[in-house]
């Protein structure tokens, strides 16, 4: 099991133990905890009723990490905000705040880099640098929710990152968001996405059944699967949908397939009659992207015509679809190219 020492990781049982370990009495840990996890203090110095010994103590054996903005970019259109953040060792990840009728949600990131290798995406080109501390996750909620004093309600895992890849510091940051000593979400309003490491599919369908799952699928076969996603190299597609079965079963709960519309190669009719096929009979949601192109590689959005034919297939064999609305149009750089951006301009890359 994995065990992290950056006091804002640590749960309730970790910090009370810490608490003693420093020789201080125990009621200290719910009041640092709420400092951390409901008032969203920047710095030690901000918790007012614990003795400044006290809190130096145990911050000097675990440190308070979190993120820094850097940027942070507004669109005109929307609302939607997209934020740069800095860890502490420097490394860069990229946050998004989306406002709907519903709420307030934000897209966060579970790694700095990703390793996965998806050819569409912009978060993979430079590799993997680190796994996010529960901490650093959950910071990115916190910042965006003291910037804008706006309360955050939903969570999405979607940003830079593979979440399972980095699952224990993932489920660490689900119980300690949804804890009612922390801003006590609920689990029904956290999606997590995967690109579909298959064992961590029935893990978390058994550990978080209340949490939305969404897999990105992104092609109807095989073949076209592992064109695009290296990962479908080590799980077949039927190992896949057998696990997106077992998801279904185990929580009752509709799952979500993310299928980005590239130009031409997995955007024809024969593919939608393929995915219809595919999904045929599970209670889920498809959700296609226009895949946004990403400089360095040569895949094209699909034309309007081509994304509503798509949908119509799947509509006609009464799967349910929608088109992802893109927000934040005019501050572009969706997934993972704003991070990838800055680190070119900062000759931090
Ligand atoms: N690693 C996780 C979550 C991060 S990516 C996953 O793979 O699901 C979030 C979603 O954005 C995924 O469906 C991913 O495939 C998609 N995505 C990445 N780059 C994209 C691009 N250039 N255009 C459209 N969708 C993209």
């Amino acid at each position: 099991m994995e065990s992290w020492t950056d006091i804002r990781s640590m749960n309730m049982e970790e910090l009370t133990a810490a608490v003693e370990a420093a020789g201080e009495k125990k009621f200290r840990a719910k009041q640092i905890y709420g400092w951390l996890h409901q008032k969203l203090i920047r710095s030690g110095d901000e918790m007012k009723n614990v003795p400044a010994a006290c809190r130096e103590k145990i911050l000097r054996e675990h440190p308070l990490y979190g993120v820094t903005e850097v940027e942070r970019y507004v669109s005109k259109i929307d609302g939607t905000s997209k934020f740069l953040f800095e860890l502490y060792d420097g490394n860069i990840i990229e946050s998004v705040l989306m406002k709907y009728k519903h709420g307030n949600s934000v897209c966060i990131s579970s790694q700095a880099g990703c390793r996965m290798g998806c050819r569409f995406c912009a978060s993979t080109l430079l590799g993997l640098s680190r796994n996010l501390y529960p901490s650093e996750m959950l910071d990115q909620i916190y910042a965006i929710q003291r910037a804008t004093g706006e309360r955050v309600s939903h969570i999405v895992v979607m940003g830079t990152g593979e979440p399972f890849d980095n699952f224990e510091a993932l489920c660490r940051m689900i119980e300690m968001l949804t804890d009612e000593q922390g801003l006590h979400i609920s689990r029904r309003n956290i999606t997590v996405s995967t690109c579909g490491l298959v064992p961590k599919i029935y893990e978390f369908a058994d550990r978080y059944p209340q949490v939305t799952l969404a897999i990105s699928l992104h092609a109807p076969n095989d073949v076209m699967r592992r064109e695009l996603m290296p990962v479908a190299n080590r799980y077949a597609m039927k190992e896949l949908m057998e696990a997106a079965d077992y998801y279904v079963e185990k929580t009752g709960r509709r799952i979500t397939f993310e299928y980005s519309l590239v130009k031409d190669v997995n955007d024809q009719k024969e593919h939608a009659e393929m995915l219809s096929a595919l999904v045929k009979g599970l209670n889920c949601h498809i959700n296609l992207i226009p895949v946004n192109p990403v400089k360095e590689r040569e895949y094209r959005q699909s034309e309007q015509n081509h994304i509503q034919a798509f949908q119509h297939i799947l509509e006609k064999h009464h799967i349910q679809v929608t088109v992802r609305r893109e927000m934040g149009r005019d501050i572009s750089a969706a997934c993972g190219q704003l991070r990838k951006g800055y680190k070119e301009r900062s000759g931090n890359g």
